[in-house]
C-alpha cells in the first residue's frame, strides 16, 4: 500500500521534473566558470589516473607540479631549446624539432582557476597545493624561459588550457 503511493509520486515528480527541464534552461556558466569547472575535472581525473590514486586531501604542491609537466604534452606553443637556430626569433621561417609546450599565460591562468576551485570545494586557504611557492617559482622559470627563447604560438594566444579537452578524455558538462 506505501510502497504503491511512493511509486505514483516518484513518477508524477519525475514526469513533471523532466518537462520542466525542456522549458527552464539554467542560466549559462560564464567563460571563466565553466573552464574553471572544466579543469577542475580535468585535474581530479588526472589524480584519479595517478598509481595509486591520490585524493584531494593528500594532494600537495608536488602532484601540481607533476600534473603541469604532464599537461605540456598537449601544448601547442612551440618552445625552442637553447641551440636551436629559431632560437630567439619570434617568427621562425621554417619548422625545427623544438618540443611543443603550453603557454606560460595558459598555465598562469589555470593555477588561478584551480586555486579558486580548490576553496570552492572546502579545501583550505592555508593548504592550498595551487598557492604554494613552489608553483610560483615553477611559473616564473617557465615564463622567464619562454620569454628568452621567443615562443612561437602555433595558434592565436589564448588563456585556455591548449588541447585538453578531448586529447585527455574529459567531457565537458553542459
Ligand atoms: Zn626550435
Amino acid at each position: 500500500m506505501s510502497t504503491e503511493i511512493v511509486k505514483n509520486t516518484v513518477g508524477e515528480s519525475s514526469r513533471s521534473a523532466g518537462g520542466d527541464l525542456s522549458h527552464a534552461v539554467p542560466a549559462p556558466l560564464s567563460r571563466y566558470e565553466s573552464q574553471k569547472r572544466r579543469d577542475w575535472n580535468t585535474f581530479g581525473q588526472y589524480l584519479k589516473n595517478q598509481r595509486p590514486p591520490v585524493s584531494l586531501s593528500q594532494c600537495n604542491c608536488n602532484h601540481v607540479l607533476d600534473f603541469l609537466r604532464y599537461l605540456d604534452q598537449f601544448g601547442k606553443t612551440k618552445v625552442h631549446i637553447n641551440g636551436c637556430v629559431f632560437f630567439g626569433q619570434p617568427d621562425p621561417p621554417a619548422p625545427c624539432t623544438c618540443p611543443l609546450r603550453q603557454a606560460w599565460g595558459s598555465l598562469d591562468a589555470l593555477i588561478g582557476r584551480l586555486r579558486a576551485a580548490y576553496e570552492e570545494h572546502g579545501g583550505s586557504s592555508d593548504t592550498n597545493p595551487f598557492g604554494n611557492g613552489a608553483i610560483r617559482v615553477y611559473l616564473r622559470e617557465v615564463k622567464e624561459c619562454q620569454a628568452k627563447a621567443r615562443v612561437h604560438l602555433m595558434k592565436h594566444a589564448s588563456d585556455e588550457l591548449e588541447g585538453t579537452g578531448c586529447s585527455i578524455g574529459i567531457k565537458e558538462n553542459v
